[in-house]
Parts: C-alpha cells; structure tokens; sequence
C-alpha cells in the first residue's frame, strides 16, 4: 500500500502531550455548522493533526480553555438525569476502579463528576469518603442532595486545599485544551501515595466502533488518546503507570464506545518515552471518508421539495449540515431534548422542544439526525403516535 504523504501546518494550539509548538501533521479537517452565537464559533472549522515531536492526535482548534470552561459551566448537557444505560456503565466503571484500589476506606475525589453517577456507583460498593467537583451549579446541588460531599469548580479553578487518596478524571480529559496545567492540579490534589485514575475514549479503537463518518471528532472532543500518549503524559510528569486497561461502555442501546483507563502513581516514571503512531486514527479516518449512506437519502429529500424537521441538534447534525447537501432541503426548524438548546437557531432556523413535532403540518418530513439515538427517537415519535413521513439519516 502506497504511504499518504501528509501536509505539515505550523500548531495554533501546543502538543497537549509533549508541548511542541513548532509543527503537525494534519490528517483531517473537520467543519461544522455551528448554532448562532454558539460559545465555540470559533471551533467551526479544525484540523485534526498529529503532533511532529510525539505522534499524539489532537484537535488543533484555536479556542482557548478560557472560552471552554464558560461553555461547560453554561451549557452543560451533563445536568440532565441519567437513564439506566447510564446507570449501568457507572456500575461497571465503579467495579474497574474497586480492582485497581480495593481499600474502601480511602478519600476519593472526582473531578467534573457531572450529576454524581459513579461516585454514587462506589458509594455502593462501599466506599465512603467520597468528594466531588464540577463547574455546573445545577450538578453541584444534586449531588449534595445525594450525600455527596461536592464543590463547584473544574480541575483549574477550585477551592479544594485537601489532598485525596484517589483522584479520579473520567471523561473529562478528552475535552481539555489545557491538558498540561490540568495534570499539575490533579497531581496537586492526589496524597504522596495516592493514585490518580484516567479515562478516556481509546482512540486506537475507533476504526473498530464506527457508528457514522467522523463521530468522534466534535466540537468539545478535542485531545485523542491512545495508550503510548496516556503513557507519555504521565511520564512527563514523573507519574508511573500501573494499570491500564480497556473497556467499552455502552452509550444507547445499539452503540458502544471504547474506553481506555489508565493509572498512575506519583512515585516516579520509569516507562521510556515512546512515539505514538497514530495509524489507527487514519484508519479510522479512511473508514470515515467512504462517507455514508445517508447522501442518498438527502438526495431523494431535495428531490421531494417537501418541507422537514430535524430531529437532532447535536454534533451529529451540525457535520452532516456543513459536510451534505442536508442543508439544501427546505428545513423549517430543528427539535432536541436538550432544553439548553430550545431557542437558539441553526442556520436562522430555531430549535423546539420534541412536542414541537405535534404541532406542523402533515406534510413536514421529520428527519432523524442523531448518531446514537436514532433508534430511541423512532420509538418516542411512535408514542406520540405522529403520523408524519419519518427519515433516518445514519
Ligand atoms: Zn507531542
């Protein structure tokens, strides 16, 4: 197979693994339509570039972490309740993290711990000093309903002077800018012999859990990590790697993600620094340019000239608007759960709330937008028993 050569482009944004600033390797551009006045405008177009010096693959976005904290803190999708999926997967998370650290007795602080879910998982097993901190107010005050000591605050800015046995970053990582500081705070946080607990989609793992084309590059994943980088950063930072492991966990009831876990103890690296090759994120980005079969659906659409409403106003969407011909059909609004979004416009057109569909003419076609949830729509729309024509786009 004849190797791609691959453009060179000088970094916006610092290799969050070994800092280089000087050159990357661009392996993908990826755009979106954004929302009006969306906090992230600026992450609407972005190379995905692997960097000259280490190899990890990372967004090269030029939004600062600035920008990121107030769009976390605002418009946090993460305070809405979990369902039992959810529920399952803090179960099965809680369970990993009781093999790598079994003393139920030690401090344990999560950091963006969103509503709760896995420290109240642990909290089942039987751990009982548990802390949390998230930036979202709204998340802050159910997890203090559910007796668990939490603070509002993210990994840079928070009041916590006390340090934790166990030191847990879940999710969280992949959404960073500032990778570096984060891990200085989180080191600063974890006791002399403590453990400090990582978990991030497994990048290497994509190719294998393709669900539609470029579904794990969005606006808010912006660093991909593989188990060399997970490895690197730590080492860098004189933290050693003891456990690593893999999972997947399951996001709706047809799709799973990959996960990586990985953790590390403050008493000196002594891994060797290795090249990441970020083969397997061009694969994954092979696999995504054959594209899908939806384009011929939104041709079929167009064809039509019938008006239609999105069901979906995620990441989803916003690629399949800037990389399809969606955005010729004659869309007249859009619908999503998420009452952050309700109001606010893509392309002049508003996005309402899922009783919206009730309420246009019968001749609309609702257009199901949604990567993961598809499936779970189709059913609601069925129990709310609209007679409307109902596409998938996949
Ligand atoms: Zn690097």
């Amino acid at each position: 197979m004849k190797k791609r050569i691959l453009p060179l482009k000088t970094l916006l944004r610092a290799c969050p693994v070994c800092l280089n600033t000087s050159e990357g390797f661009v392996l993908h551009t990826q755009s979106f339509i954004l929302p009006e006045g969306h906090l992230l405008a600026e992450a609407k177009q972005y190379d995905i570039v692997s960097c000259c010096a280490c190899g990890f693959v990372y967004a090269d976005t030029p939004v600062k972490q600035k920008t990121y904290d107030k769009y976390y803190a605002d418009m946090s999708k993460y305070e809405m309740r979990y369902s039992v999926i959810e529920s399952a997967r803090y179960a099965s998370q809680a369970k990993t993290i009781s093999t790598i650290v079994r003393d139920k007795n030690v401090s344990v602080m999560d950091v963006g711990a969103g509503n709760g879910g896995l420290l109240l998982a642990m909290k089942k097993l039987g751990y009982k000093n548990l802390t949390a901190l998230d930036p979202s107010e709204k998340c802050v005050k159910n997890m203090l309903k559910n007796g668990i000591k939490a603070q509002t605050g993210s990994v840079f800015r928070h009041k916590v002077r006390e340090k934790f046995d166990l030191v847990i970053l879940s999710h969280v990582m992949e959404h960073l800018v500032d990778v570096d500081k984060a891990l200085s705070a989180l080191i600063a946080m974890t006791a002399d012999k403590g453990v400090l607990y990582v978990e991030v989609p497994d990048a290497a793992m994509y190719a294998e859990n393709h669900v539609v084309p470029f579904y794990f590059f969005d606006t808010e994943h912006i660093n991909h990590f593989e188990e060399v980088s997970l490895i690197n950063l730590g080492f860098r930072h004189g933290l050693r790697a003891f456990h690593l492991g893999r999972n997947q966990i399951q996001v709706s009831e047809t799709t799973k993600y990959p996960v990586i876990h990985i953790a590390y103890k403050r008493d000196g690296a002594v891994t060797d620094w290795r090249k990441a090759s970020g083969n397997k994120i061009l694969k994954y980005i092979a696999l995504s340019n054959k594209g899908s079969a939806s384009q011929l659906v939104i041709d079929d659409l167009i064809k039509k000239n019938k008006e239609i409403l999105i069901w979906g106003a995620g990441n989803f969407t916003m690629r399949m608007l800037n990389n399809s011909n969606l955005s010729k059909c004659d869309i007249i609004g859009f619908v999503d759960k998420d009452p952050k979004k309700h109001g606010t416009k893509i392309l002049h057109k508003r996005v309402y709330p899922a009783d919206h569909v009730k309420k246009i003419s019968p001749e609309t076609i609702i257009v199901v937008c949604a990567a993961v949830f598809s499936e779970q729509i189709l059913k609601e729309l069925k129990a709310m028993k609209v007679k409307n024509e109902v596409v998938v786009l996949k």
